[in-house]
């Protein structure tokens, strides 16, 4: 790939650019594909294509609330909504208490429910 900054061939993985020091993708100048000048305000590059790269990555959407609560109803007692969660380790938890004898599967469900419990990533539900 090509710094955004300076254009600058970098590999791939580059966190700093060697040429200049910022972050590959923070620059707008240059296709980080193919190299060629862009125009800053440019989302894709006129000569490749390729939708350019920006710096500020847009934040994940959240999980679905609903499907979050409709697993936590019917397959909350298995963990099957914390998996969906992300929450891997309380999810094997849960399922091995099956549901730690119904009261964690109630409390989860509470907790989703009135959109309480937030992903392991800490974002909360979508509610669509
Ligand atoms: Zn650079
Ligand atoms: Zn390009």
């Amino acid at each position: 790939m090509y710094c955004r900054s300076c254009g600058k061939e970098v590999v791939e993985t580059a966190e700093v650019c060697v040429g200049c020091g910022s972050k590959p993708n923070a620059g707008t100048r240059y296709c980080q594909h193919c190299g060629v000048e862009t125009d800053p305000r440019a989302e894709v590059c006129v000569k490749c294509g390729i939708r350019l790269a920006t710096a500020a990555a847009r934040p994940k959407e959240g999980k679905d609330w609903l499907v979050a609560l409709l697993l936590s109803i019917f397959l909350g007692q298995l963990g099957v909504d914390r998996f969906y969660l992300g929450y891997i380790g309380i999810g094997i938890l849960k399922l091995v208490t099956v549901g730690g004898c119904g009261i964690w599967w109630l409390v989860d469900l509470i907790l989703i429910a009135s959109n309480k419990l937030k992903d392991s990533d800490g974002r909360e539900l979508v509610r669509k």
